[in-house]
């Protein structure tokens, strides 16, 4: 009878289809099928689906030559993969992930479209990073069945993913896409449906404070990068992050926030980003970004000057920190939902809220004063919870966190 639970629980699992085979949609048809779900994979582009497979077989291969999966577990997890000819092959499934461009009217095409060809009680998910879910739900007949679920590239390493339920979603789907991928092995964090979500939004400071600082010759990329991961803990600097980003998807991302902000300057994007877009210094795809990735080219060195370099993290992080005491006080997301976000997402070091705990949030809340003043431009103004926590000689409340 343990068998047959066994094989009634493999029954069980939704089959999933996953609409777009661009590099989001693979890597999470590989993390379904591997987390045992027969899947269904469609894209317009019928090269798209090519690659995809290849890209599955080899990712598999490789795991397998590292000794990290038997050769039978990535031929079964090959085989759980269909690949489609039309967009009805996805109409066997329990669960949708949407994959395809970030196009509005694209998207809400698709869902109205998928709505005709799955059961009744399909979950429809979105993996979109910068629309609203609620306005793609707009396409649906029934708004209340979509929502976000954002995962991060690449899709079947990066533990986190945004749980997103736009306006009128339906609050039982949101458990539902939360336990589905936990099933998979995913962290999974709420945040409400708002531009950035959680880390996207939260993290931009990490970028345009970095760039401000050099576009101010404050100091250069590298001594910026150096204090960043040397004093900050950071993993990577900004500015290789950027370029291994590429700076067109992180200069678009910085552009849709702001204007999604309503303009709001803590978002205003980098000129100096604009113009290495312009100038083709997309980073480490075209070989040349902040720095010269030609094997031939010397990296320069970071000035290792440890007073320059706090004052860099110290500047940066109080940013960071007040862009997570706004997401807090909106409600974008709980306390402890922000920590993990950030160490999950981002691969911080620590949670932004205690790590200001850590700091003093008076010492926090001077440096951002001193910066509001000495610049008078509102990008610098220190968030009322920030001023309401010190005001009362409390830390950021981390209960659960
Ligand atoms: P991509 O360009 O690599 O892939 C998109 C795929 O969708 C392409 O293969 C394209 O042919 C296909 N497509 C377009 N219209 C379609 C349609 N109507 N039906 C079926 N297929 C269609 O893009 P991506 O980077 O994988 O991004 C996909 C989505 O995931 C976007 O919404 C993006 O914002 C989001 N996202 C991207 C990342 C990332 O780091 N790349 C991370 C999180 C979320």
């Amino acid at each position: 009878s343990g068998r047959l639970t066994g094989m009634a629980k493999k029954k069980a699992l939704a089959h999933v289809g996953v609409l777009g085979a661009g590099t989001m949609g693979t890597g999470i048809a590989q993390l379904a099928a591997s987390a045992g779900h027969a899947v269904h994979v469609y894209d317009t582009n019928q090269g798209a689906l090519t690659r995809a497979r290849q890209q599955i077989e080899n990712v598999l291969a490789r795991l397998v030559e590292k000794k990290r999966m038997e050769p039978e577990e990535a031929a079964a997890i090959e085989a759980r993969i269909e690949y489609g000819a039309g967009l009805e092959s996805l109409g066997a499934s329990g669960v949708i992930v949407e994959a395809i461009v970030e196009d509005l009217s694209m998207k809400r095409a698709a869902f109205r479209r998928l709505e005709q060809i799955v059961p009744e009680d399909a979950l429809l998910t979105t993996n979109t990073s910068s629309l609203s879910v609620t306005a793609i739900a707009r396409g649906c007949r029934r708004p209340e069945r979509l929502l976000g679920l954002h995962f991060f590239n690449p899709a079947p390493v990066m533990p986190l993913v945004e749980v997103v339920p736009g306006m009128l979603t339906d609050p039982e789907l949101v458990s539902r896409g939360q336990q589905l991928v936990e099933s998979w092995g995913k962290v999974a964090v709420r945040a409400m449906d708002t531009p950035g979500f959680i880390v996207n939004r939260v993290a931009r400071p990490f970028y345009l404070e970095a760039l401000r600082l050099l576009e101010e010759g404050v100091a250069d990329a590298a001594t910026i990068d150096w204090s960043l991961r040397e004093i900050g803990g950071f993993r990577m600097g900004p500015f290789e992050l950027m370029d291994l980003i590429g700076n067109d998807v992180n200069y678009a991302v910085s552009e849709s926030v702001f204007a999604a902000f309503f303009y709001d300057p803590r978002f205003r994007p980098s000129l100096l980003q604009k113009r290495m877009v312009e100038a083709g210094l997309l980073g480490r795809k075209t070989d040349r970004g902040f720095y010269d990735y030609d094997p031939q080219a010397a990296r320069p060195e970071p000035h290792r000057d440890r007073e320059l370099g706090q004052g860099i993290v110290d500047r940066v992080l109080a940013l960071l920190i007040n862009e997570a005491a706004d997401a807090l006080l909106l409600g974008v997301a709980s306390a402890r939902d922000l920590e993990l976000a950030m160490t999950q997402g981002t691969n911080y070091p620590q949670g932004l809220l205690a790590w200001a705990n850590q700091i003093g949030l008076n010492v926090v809340l001077r440096r951002l004063e001193s910066l509001h003043r000495e610049y008078g431009d509102d990008r610098y103004r220190p968030n009322p919870l920030l001023r309401r926590l010190v005001e009362a000689g409390r830390p950021f409340p981390l209960d659960g966190a």
